[in-house]
């Protein structure tokens, strides 16, 4: 007998995956539509649009439409899940039909945007549909104990948004989600670059930088990188090289906004679970968890353990996936 599928979601405001229970993660590709605006029609989702970003034709847009964490646009986000769904099913087969999901929202999420998402997931034939918040998600796949009745503290830092959160005996204690992650740094390289160097890159050019010679702190051995882009007085091609200490000046203002949400979120945190973070500290996950000595800087700043979660893009959507068994237990507790 076919079992009917389970699949966890995550949502994210860069990269959308997929898990499975029987096969993992099938699916991680960019949170990125490709639209022909005079049509309307969907030209391609994922990998392939986020190629397209900053060299297509005009009547061609690649659109992020999770971009600042909310859904900027319902019918955007609507069609890339239901092209998700469709290549998801083709690698997992016939179980696909009627399958029960579980879906990552940010906690920012307002209730109609999470109606939206569960409606456009509903459309696609989904026999029940879960909604899970992020920090939990991302807790859960971390591997740490969350139905336990002690302080699991998660940073997970991604494209569009930061989420801090204290889970304790399955429910979130308390919670914090900031417009701040890679997107912000990513422009605030461009703005730098610009004002400096008179040069214009795009934002593919800047996500390299940041991955490349990023960091989170000034404590490490100088890199340097060249970069091309559009000289601002000529208007032609140029290259420029730029070090990895400009690259943290321009990073800082956005890392101290995270750090301040991080402080604020454990000064809410009830005392007696505050000896808990102490002990086990927090564990970063996102993207953002893979700059450049971002563990060192914050473990220095906020004085605990700082871990990262062993597979820091993956642990949310690993945790969307383990949570269809937690779910039940998880809808208790939050009643
Ligand atoms: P989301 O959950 O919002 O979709 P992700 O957790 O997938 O986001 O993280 C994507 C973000 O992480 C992007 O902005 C990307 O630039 C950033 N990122 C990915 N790898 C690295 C890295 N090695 N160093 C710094 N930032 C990174
Ligand atoms: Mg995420």
């Amino acid at each position: 007998m076919l079992s009917h599928a389970e699949i966890g979601i995550d949502l994210g405001t860069a990269n959308v995956l997929v898990y499975t229970k029987q096969k993992g993660i099938v699916y991680n590709e960019p949170s990125v539509v490709a639209m022909n605006m005079n049509t309307k029609e969907v030209i391609a989702v994922g990998l392939e649009a986020k190629e397209m970003v900053g060299k297509t034709p005009k009547d061609i847009i690649p659109i992020r439409p999770l971009k600042d964490g909310v859904i900027a646009d319902y019918d955007i986000t609507a069609q890339m899940l239901k092209v998700v769904l469709k290549k998801v099913s083709k690698i997992v087969g016939l179980s696909m039909r009627k399958p029960t999901v579980v879906v990552c929202t940010p906690s920012g999420s307002t209730t109609v945007e999470r109606r939206a998402i569960h409606d456009a997931i509903s459309s696609y034939g989904a026999k029940v549909v879960h909604l899970i918040e992020e920090p939990v998600a991302a807790a859960i796949g971390s591997d740490l104990p969350v139905d336990e009745p002690m302080a699991n503290v998660i940073v997970d830092i991604g494209g569009g948004t930061s989420e801090i959160g204290i889970i304790s005996f399955g429910g979130v204690v308390s919670c914090r989600s900031v417009r701040n992650g890679g997107d912000k740094m990513n422009n605030e390289i461009i703005q730098y670059i610009r004002k400096k160097h008179n040069v214009f890159i795009g934002e593919r050019t800047a996500e390299n930088v940041l991955m490349e010679i990023g960091y989170a702190h000034p404590n490490h051995t100088e890199q340097t990188m060249e970069v091309r882009g559009r000289d601002l007085v000529t208007g032609l091609p140029k290259t420029v090289v730029i070090t990895s200490l400009e690259v943290y000046g321009a990073l800082k203002e956005s890392l101290e906004q995270i750090l301040e949400a991080i402080r604020a979120t454990l000064e809410d945190c009830p005392p007696e679970l505050s000896g808990d973070i102490v002990d086990h500290g927090i564990v970063l996950t996102g993207g953002g968890a893979l700059l450049n000595g971002m563990q060192e800087w914050l473990s220095d700043e906020i004085f605990v353990p700082v871990h990262i979660a062993s597979n820091p893009l993956e642990s949310v959507a690993i945790g969307t996936g383990k949570a269809l068994k937690m779910i039940s237990k998880l809808q208790k507790a939050a009643k």
